[in-house]
């Protein structure tokens, strides 16, 4: 329950009304929240910079080859899937329908990546998008200051240093209809199992393949630490990079940049800006040419008959989107 002064200071930003009257905490703010948040940072932001650090140092002793580069790159593609086109456009913002198989795999994957339980990183992410760049996002690097000095401290805080505690958004308010849905509630609670099964499977597939304990230590490191390595800071380069330099083409009320170059190493999510103006849009790129594994993923679901309700712009809603923002 709020105090009314407590209400009337924050407003929208802190609580909302639901359908019985109350007034609902829109976020919590507390201590032991912000205990297992930095525990999580500290293991999976944190840890695998020393676990790649690690599998660096070793190569003279354990030196990598076909088995190692192979899980490593195959996670690195399922876990970036997972996340961009199961969390972000499917979960996030419900841009297809699929099958339940199909959303479970790509839960599944997604919860692999360690950045988050399904439920917590969905809630999350639709309040960026309600307070993108104002008071509210959590991970703005625009609020932290003027100048190259505040532009550097936006820029850790908005990369992962905001991870290390932060307000928890109410996951009855942003994600009620995953609440709803009992297979993905399964797989968000078990969150902590995946991200094991997501170090065990290259272990023992190494190991197997090359037939040694060593094989088991280098795809753990190479599997585990370092490709989990590689897709959080290409993901966290979203909040970071994607909302302080890049292009703009629409008029949108946040500072979202489109970074071409970014877009073959995020599966097309630093088409940010696009996104950040068509939300419902599948497609973050648009146009055929612009590289976006995640819509391409979403395409050949549908010619494989696993996905449908796929939502895109057409190219005149688009055409007057650009007019309107004098693009
Ligand atoms: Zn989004
Ligand atoms: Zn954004």
């Amino acid at each position: 329950m709020l105090y009314p002064e407590h209400e009337e200071q924050y407003g929208a930003l802190f609580t909302s009304d639901d359908p019985t009257g109350f007034k609902r905490r829109k976020v919590i703010d507390d201590a032991y929240l912000h205990r297992i948040q930095r525990k999580h940072f500290l293991l999976f932001d944190v840890l695998p910079l020393f676990g790649t650090l690690l599998a660096i140092g070793l190569l003279p002793l354990y030196p990598i080859g076909a088995a190692e580069v192979g899980v490593a790159v195959a996670l690195w593609i399922l876990t970036g899937f997972g996340i961009s086109v199961g969390y972000h456009r499917l979960f996030a913002h419900a841009t297809f329908k699929t099958h339940p198989w199909v959303a479970a795999a790509l839960a599944i994957f997604g919860a692999m990546a360690g950045q988050g339980a399904l439920i917590s990183w969905v809630a999350m992410h639709r309040r960026h998008h309600e307070f993108s760049d104002r008071e509210g996002d959590m991970h703005s690097p625009n609020l932290s200051g003027s100048g190259f000095k505040g532009k550097l401290r936006g820029f850790v805080h908005a990369h992962f240093t905001w991870m290390m505690a932060h307000p928890y958004p109410n996951v009855v308010h942003y994600a009620p209809d995953l609440l709803r849905n009992h297979t993905l509630m399964f797989i968000s609670r078990h969150y902590y199992a995946w991200i094991l099964l997501g170090f065990a499977l290259p272990a023992a597939l190494c190991g197997i393949v090359t037939l040694s304990w060593s094989g088991v230590l280098t795809g753990f490191l190479w599997g585990g630490f370092v490709r989990m390595f590689v897709l959080e800071h290409g993901i966290w380069s979203l909040n970071s990079i994607c909302h302080l330099t890049g292009t703009r083409r629409f008029k949108t009320r946040d500072q979202s940049r489109n970074n071409a170059w970014l877009a073959p190493f995020t599966f097309g999510e630093a088409w940010h800006h696009n996104h950040h103006a068509f939300l419902y849009s599948a497609s973050f790129g648009l146009s055929w040419y612009r590289i976006d594994p995640g819509y391409w993923l979403i395409r050949l679901l549908a010619t494989l008959g696993l996905a449908s309700e796929i939502k895109v712009p057409d190219p005149g809603q688009v055409q007057a989107r650009l007019a309107t923002s004098g693009g």
